[in-house]
């Protein structure tokens, strides 16, 4: 059986590099939010846009005031008033000054700004005690920033900040990378709708949801194919469609080795090649990873919920993430203190789901409270940690360290 790691590195090596020519759209700033730059941005402004003053005060030429001090000040002219957004008339001859605001565009003449601190007004003149450095206060055009140069680089996720800078340099048009279709679809016979009434020996199709949050999460659009029935000609049709519609596709059941565990049969029937069938992993040992000659990538995941779920944060997470063109994404891993007894097999990697605490610095782990059985999605809820037990061992003693897989 593959480990984890032999498992991921194949996964990865499957996902087809995304085309910055073929696989990208032009989008606006206001729906940039969580999308991948496809191309890297030059802005055409410089930033500052203009010379400004970074404080309220009096802008001043240096040449005036350099040699000022509290027994000799210096009495200048106040010419003019400039606010921010106002657009300077007045030339600062010598021994004038201009009234000037937090981020007014500085007259010509001057290029020192006196805070308002230092100063002493009485009508039109104002009288100045201390002498600035040459430039006080001032931040000059293009000094963040010049026109031309390298602002933002392909492959970054958008966020507020990338949002704030695309929007001063006017970057108005973005090209990012399309956001990966993702199939979902629910194979069992046993599973109906949240909405539908349960009847005995039926059971709600939560993976569809929790797949499809996941899957908005990670930068892909989800299509939510809905429950398939465990009939072979059923299912090899929906799993068709889904191939052809999507970049990926996740089923959840019917991967095991059960006698209505069909989807192995009918990934080789419809032309697919089956590179992983189980991995060394708990929760989650039935894996399939297929391909199809359309690129698509088909993990057909195990039907428990906490199976499906794991199985998604530790394997389809990445690949999704490298499919929406994020670069190098892996899973991010820290070291905690267990606050419990960790418990595990020994044959196979263990996940055991939790919270991560940040107590003075230092990550604890609290193992979910009731049963860590694969069928119990109930304290699922909240998880924020999947704590790793390595294969070959069986404990982690409470008050030890443990690697810890970080979710969201
Ligand atoms: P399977 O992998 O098809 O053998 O299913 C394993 C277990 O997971 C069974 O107890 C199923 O009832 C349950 N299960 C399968 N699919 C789902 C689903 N979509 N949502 C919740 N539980 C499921
Ligand atoms: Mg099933």
């Amino acid at each position: 059986m593959l480990s984890v790691n032999e498992a991921e590195k194949i996964i990865l090596s499957l996902v087809r590099s995304l085309d910055s020519n073929q696989d990208t759209e032009t989008i606006n700033l206001a729906a940039a939010n969580g999308r991948i730059l496809a191309q890297a941005v030059t802005g055409k402004l410089d930033f500052p846009h203009w010379d400004n003053s970074a404080m309220d005060g009096y802008a001043v030429s240096y040449k005036d005031v350099q040699n000022c001090n509290a027994t000799n000040p210096i009495i200048l002219n106040v010419v003019t008033e400039i606010a921010a957004g106002d657009r300077p008339e007045t030339k600062i001859e010598p021994g004038q000054a201009a009234r000037i605001f937090t981020g007014a565009m500085l007259p010509e003449g001057a290029d020192t700004i006196i805070i308002q601190e230092n100063t002493q007004r009485e009508g039109n003149r104002v009288t100045i005690f201390s002498a600035p450095e040459p430039e006080e206060f001032v931040r000059h055009q293009g000094s963040f920033y010049q026109a031309g140069t390298p602002l933002l680089e392909a492959g970054i996720t958008i966020g507020a900040a990338e949002i704030a800078v695309l929007a001063t340099a006017q970057c108005s048009q973005l090209l990012v990378y399309c956001r990966p279709r993702v199939a979902i679809l629910s194979t069992g016979d046993e599973l109906v709708t949240p909405e539908q009434p349960l009847q005995p020996g039926q059971l709600v199709d939560s993976n569809q949801y929790a797949l499809a949050s996941l899957v908005t999460n990670n930068g892909g659009i989800p299509l939510k194919l809905g429950i398939v029935r465990d009939r072979p000609e059923e299912l090899k049709e929906a799993i068709n469609q889904a191939i052809k519609t999507a970049n990926m596709v996740l089923s959840t059941g019917g991967v095991s080795v059960g006698d209505y565990d069909y989807i192995n049969r009918i990934l080789v029937e419809l032309g697919g090649t089956i590179h992983i069938r189980s991995v060394a992993v708990k929760p989650g040992k039935p894996l399939t990873v297929a391909t199809f000659d359309n690129n698509c990538l088909y993990f057909g995941i195990p039907g428990n919920p906490v199976s499906a779920l794991v199985s998604c944060w530790r394997f389809v997470q990445p690949a999704l993430k490298k499919l929406s063109g994020q670069q190098n994404y892996l899973p991010r891993l820290v070291n905690a203190i267990t606050r419990h007894d960790l418990k595990a097999g020994g044959k196979r990697e263990t996940y055991l789901w939790g919270q991560l605490h940040l107590v003075d610095g230092q990550y604890e782990f609290a193992l979910a409270g009731g049963s860590h059985s694969s069928g119990n999605l109930i304290n699922l809820a909240q998880t924020n940690g999947l704590a790793i037990i390595p294969v070959d061992q069986k404990l982690i003693n409470g008050g030890k360290e443990v690697k810890v897989m970080l979710l969201n």
